[in-house]
């Protein structure tokens, strides 16, 4: 299902939420994929791996032809978010965004040779990408979880895409609606962030930076999405105080089985 996040007639942002297991299979996680036009150009945010190039491709044609992509942002270097990127590559002219440090890491998802002058990567401290007029800012989220990850944050929409920070582990029918009690929704997020985000070290410095930053929904790339400052707000809290990655380490986890 594509889902109209923004829309002001000149600049749309579509969350794709149920083509990740648009097969029925259960054995892959429900995963976001998200598409921004602005004026005539497009940009892919995390367009997930090979089962969802088709789908996607398809689904976006209603906003934007696949073909005059002119982006793909990845957040990090996982399966989920990039997997796919070889055959963006060969149907589109794309450059595709993604963390320098995992620059030299991504040609291994692609056919010799496709990758040459196609990947940029995103130097550690993040930049601003222009997407015709409109400009959207890749924010540094190091170890959330990825040791190099970044947030796309689209300055005309006020919606920071966190990536997997923030993901919830539900069903695709779930997928597309926000978050409206942040108590009972916890339990889909818990579990993941403590073992999958890194320190409370990390959580901290990016709640001190995303505080500063106008956030209007922050838009995670598993499950449900945070919408309204009083949500959001709620949202930077928790992950102010999350314990987390090896917060929870113990010498019980390092012995030999
Ligand atoms: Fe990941």
């Amino acid at each position: 299902m594509a889902n109209e996040l923004f829309n002001n007639g000149k600049h749309i942002c579509v969350k794709f939420s149920d083509l990740s297991d648009s097969d029925k299979s259960q054995a892959a996680v429900q995963s976001n994929q998200f598409l921004i036009v602005s004026d005539g150009h497009g940009a892919l945010i995390d367009p997930g791996g090979n089962m969802t190039y088709n789908a996607l491709m398809m689904g976006m044609g209603k906003y934007f032809h696949f073909r005059k992509l002119n982006y793909i942002f990845a957040s990090h270097q996982d399966p989920d978010i990039v997997a796919s990127i070889n055959k963006w590559l060969v149907g589109t002219e794309c450059k595709v965004l993604a963390p320098a440090i995992w620059e030299r890491f991504l040609p291994h998802f692609c056919s010799v040779g496709n990758t040459e002058d196609r990947i940029i990567g995103i130097p550690d401290q993040g930049m601003n990408i222009k997407l015709g007029d409109a400009t959207i800012k890749a924010i540094p989220a190091h170890f959330l979880h990825s040791e190099g990850n970044f947030q796309f944050y689209d300055v005309t929409s006020k919606i920071l895409f966190s990536g997997d920070l923030g993901a919830s582990l539900v069903h695709h029918d779930l997928a597309a609606e926000p978050v409206t009690d942040f108590a009972s929704h916890l339990p889909t997020m818990l579990p993941f962030h403590r073992r999958y985000m890194t320190s409370n070290k990390a959580c901290r410095f990016w709640a001190n930076m995303a505080r500063t930053l106008d956030i209007e929904s922050i838009v995670p790339q598993h499950g449900r999405s945070f919408v309204g400052k009083p949500m959001v707000d709620q949202f930077i809290s928790w992950v102010e105080n999350l314990e987390c990655g090896i917060d929870l380490m113990t010498q019980d986890n390092y012995r030999v089985p």
